[in-house]
């Protein structure tokens, strides 16, 4: 059996065998890249180690062997030599990266007797003795298990007595006379016996060591919580050490073969020339620009480009390179994908696809659907958020920036802003009669809730950036005070929510607009080619119904009509109406209320010019309506010709314990059956009068929801069809309309099939849905769920992406069973999930028709659907 391959005896399909990092050390050494050379010991043989009892058998030992002495013909160099020393570094490397979980080993081969060549060689004896009690202090620690704090408490005894303020300071004598001794003689007592100076002792000693680090504690739970099998073993890079210190024909950098941050074609990167790759990190010496390099070795440059492009080629995708240059010669270290921000991934997607690299559909995966955020939101800038000082950290519920003086009450925030102040509102949790505050304000903070409590919900709905749940935050509305760590601030304190990371910081931070660029478009369009799922948005206003189709949205998924009813006074017939005590009153409240609907839905439809609108009748628990003062009781009793006490005592009885569970949705339309026929009426008229004004198809689809049952949506039904009826007759009309429902309730899931005979569409309400199958409330999870989420109890909130496992077992089941009596079912989503890219793909799995969300998530949802696709 092959135990050990070098590296050119592997290539990039080998992950398994040789790990990844060896895969690619293969690839690169079969593309002919100048990478020092070396093997790989396999996960076999590391599997093996563990089967026979943590032993490594003559075959692996002679194959081993076998292998080095083919590197040392290579590098025309001898471990242990003394003409020329090979030192070598091993490293770990899994199928899967485990970055830091395992140990590696580097400058292996140094010796008392190969550190004198090397410090001849390199002509820096400084370096030469650092690196071998560095090897002495590595290899103690990993493979020996020495406490590396003995090493460090020498470095730090030598550094008081002479006086030196940093390590730069210790002289090469000091590491040859006084460290390195001190070193071997902690090795001696520590193991009794001194410490090895034998160069292929030392190699095996580290290859072990590399097996073993596989099951030592950090990697197994690194492994439990990333999903990766513990069966896989990991392989042994053992590979030639190069120097970039020795001497001004020598450097390392590190280098972008595009600009990571704008996605601008040209490389860009930093390098040092004579000097390890640590200098650079420990920011001991300030790098060059990589174009220097063009300037200090032409040639070297001219190789590296060609080099790095052509890997980019290969990879097909921007790449992070790692070289070095030894003695005027060439090494790439490391090659891998580049981390991006959203500008410089979709440009690079872009690009890559108009210079024949990638296709469109390979173009889908390579920008994150969240990075479409950061590209339509304002954002702070970099260098504010370096500055800033974090107050306060909650859920990231609405991404953007915004910044402004703290208000507690809406009415103050709407004051402020009128005068021109930008402001921020801040609260426990927000509520439908906070509306115009929310409008109005650049932000909104509130310490309690989760991602799909009030606040998060309108404020995604707006695009307006948002933080819920930040729990270390109490507010005393009274004294018009907020408190954070026990300081108290005044409202009026100026402070910066960053709605992307969900952290709020102290004053005001600059930030700066984003631009939809032409790129940008291009790339969505190749996404409405390539996408099976319709995404429409969930929108309530005509208002959001424009920024809807300016995103693209192919339609209204969701307009809950209950929104309608807190603008401006409207407030005031809402509570006419339900604090009535006859039908005839109610009425009288209703038939104002109609007027404003009526207009809405005109001006929805207008906005959406023939495009499906989906309009909910009302579903929010009434109690949400009711007065909260005696003034605003008052005033309702005034209206109604009636009593303070009567109207208070009307009130108390819409008083519910649990109304998300109580008097809500279509149990409306059964006990109060004229607010749903006004709604239709409404809904209808709007739709024959714009129809007739532009001259287009309109076909309402009325949605009931909260539906649990066949005879519930049987009786809904009819008494909602005879009120439309009776509308299309009063305007002698035609008029095609559809009648579905919201699937929310888990038993409308499980009865699908008698639900579906009634109802021409399913849209799953998975927030409702979600809500009733954890039977965690959408309300109040703030005060649980994160710390469900820090423990892994609950690994994402199932509020943002859908439980696909458990929630989504419900959706399929309601869609299939849906099917199996009306094949051609609409069947959509238009809960917070619709804009979630997991889920999306898990509708676009499931066979939905469309998936509905905010509007300013519409772009997101094109791109996740595209990708589900591609
Ligand atoms: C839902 O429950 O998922 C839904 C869309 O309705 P709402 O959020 O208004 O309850
Ligand atoms: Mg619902």
């Amino acid at each position: 059996k092959k135990y050990v391959y070098m590296f050119s005896e592997g290539n990039e399909m080998m992950r398994d065998l040789l790990g990844g990092k060896g895969a690619n050390l293969a690839a690169m050494v079969n593309l002919g890249l100048p990478v020092p050379q070396g093997f790989t010991v396999t996960t076999e043989a590391c599997n093996e180690y563990y089967a026979d009892g943590k032993i490594i058998n003559d075959e692996m030992k002679k194959q081993i062997d076998d292998c080095l002495e083919r590197l040392e013909k290579l590098a025309d160099k001898k471990l242990g030599g003394l003409d020329n020393p090979l030192l070598v570094s091993v490293r770990s490397g899994a199928k899967f990266s485990m970055p830091g979980m395992m140990d590696t080993i580097l400058n292996l081969g140094l010796n008392d007797e190969t550190v004198e060549v090397i410090a001849k060689q390199t002509g820096n004896r400084r370096f030469a003795f650092d690196s071998y009690r560095r090897f002495i202090q590595m290899y103690s620690d990993v493979v020996c298990e020495v406490d590396k704090e003995l090493f460090e408490a020498k470095l730090t005894e030598l550094k008081t007595a002479k006086g030196y303020e940093s390590d730069l300071d210790i002289t090469a004598d000091d590491f040859e006379n006084t460290i390195i001794p001190q070193y071997k003689e902690i090795f001696k007592t520590q193991l009794g016996r001194d410490f090895p100076q034998e160069a292929k002792e030392q190699l095996m000693g580290a290859i072990l060591a590399v097996f073993r680090s596989w099951n030592n504690d950090r990697a197994i739970i690194y492994r439990n919580l990333n999903g990766i099998p513990h069966d896989l073993g990991t392989a042994v890079n053992v590979q030639q050490m190069v120097f970039g210190n020795m001497g001004d024909d020598s450097g390392t950098g590190v280098l972008f073969t595009r600009n990571a941050a704008n996605g601008d074609n040209h490389i860009y990167g930093e390098y040092l020339i004579n000097a390890q790759g640590e200098d650079v990190v420990a920011g001991i010496r300030t790098p060059q620009k990589i174009a220097k390099l063009e300037e200090d070795m032409p040639e070297i440059y001219k190789q590296l480009v060609t080099i790095v492009k052509g890997l980019e080629k290969h990879y097909k995708d921007m790449q992070d390179c790692e070289f070095t240059v030894e003695n005027g010669k060439l090494y790439i270290l490391q090659t891998r994908n580049g981390k991006r921000t959203g500008k410089a991934a979709l440009k690079i997607a872009v690009d890559l696809v108009h210079e024949g690299l990638i296709n469109k559909y390979e173009a889908m995966t390579r920008v994150e659907p969240d990075q479409i955020s950061q590209l339509l939101h304002p954002n702070f800038t970099s260098a504010a958020l370096a500055a800033a000082e974090v107050l306060i950290e909650g859920l990231p519920a609405s991404p953007g920036a915004g910044a402004g003086k703290v208000y507690l009450t809406a009415e103050k925030v709407h004051e402020q802003a009128v005068a021109g102040e930008k402001v921020i509102l801040v609260r426990h949790e927000t509520s439908p009669e906070d509306i115009q505050g929310m409008v109005d304000c650049e932000g909104i903070l509130t310490s309690t809730g989760g991602m799909t409590s009030h606040a998060a919900v309108v404020a995604r709905g707006m695009g307006k950036c948002c933080i819920v749940g930040a729990k270390a935050l109490s507010i005393d509305y009274d004294a018009g005070t907020f408190t954070i760590d026990g300081k108290t601030y005044p409202e009026g304190t100026e402070i910066s929510l960053d709605g992307t990371s969900g952290k709020v910081y102290m004053g005001i931070l600059d930030s700066e607009e984003s631009e939809l660029t032409g790129d940008f478009a291009e790339l969505m369009s190749w996404a409405d080619e390539i996408k099976k799922l319709q995404v429409r948005a969930n929108a309530d206003s005509p208002r959001d119904a424009a920024v809807a189709i300016k995103f693209g949205a192919e339609g209204i998924g969701l307009c809950r009509t209950e929104h309608m009813f807190f603008e401006g006074d409207r407030i005031e017939y809402v509570r006419q109406m339900i604090l009535s005590d006859t039908v005839e009153e109610r009425i009288k409240a209703l038939d104002e209320l109609y007027n404003f609907q009526v207009e809405d839905f005109r001006g929805i439809y207008r906005a959406m010019v023939g495009l499906p609108v989906t309009v909910r009748l009302l579903d929010p628990p009434l109690h949400e309506f009711l007065p909260h003062t005696d003034e605003e009781y008052q005033a309702v009793a005034d209206k109604l010709g009636k009593t303070l006490e009567d109207v208070k005592t009307k009130g108390a009885t819409l008083k519910e314990t649990n109304p998300m569970l109580g008097h809500r949705g279509s149990r409306l339309a059964v006990t109060y059956p004229e607010i749903y026929n006004m709604q239709v009426r409404a809904i209808i008229d709007a739709a024959i009068d714009v129809e007739r004004e532009l001259g287009c198809t309109i076909v309402p689809e009325i949605m009931l929801p909260l539906i649990g049952s066949e005879s519930e949506i049987v009786y809904v039904k009819e008494n909602v069809t005879k009120a439309i009826d009776a509308a299309i007759m009063a305007k002698n009309a035609k008029i095609e309309y559809k009648i579905g429902t919201m699937i929310e309730i888990p038993r409308a899931a499980l009865t699908a099939d008698e639900i579906a005979k009634h109802a021409e569409f399913f849209s799953f309400g998975t927030n409702d849905l979600t809500q009733m199958t954890f039977g965690f409330s959408r309300d109040d999870v703030g005060s649980f769920l994160p710390e469900y989420i820090n423990r892994k109890v609950i690994q994402v909130d199932p509020f943002v992406s859908l439980d696909q496992s458990g929630v989504g077992q419900l959706v399929e089941m309601a869609a299939s069973k849906g099917r199996s009596v009306r094949p051609n079912i609409k069947l959509g989503i238009c809960g917070e999930h619709g804009g979630d890219p997991e889920s999306i793909k898990f509708c676009h799995k499931t066979g939905l028709s469309y998936v509905s969300c905010s509007p300013y998530r519409v772009l997101i949802a094109r791109l996740a659907a595209a990708q589900a696709a591609a």
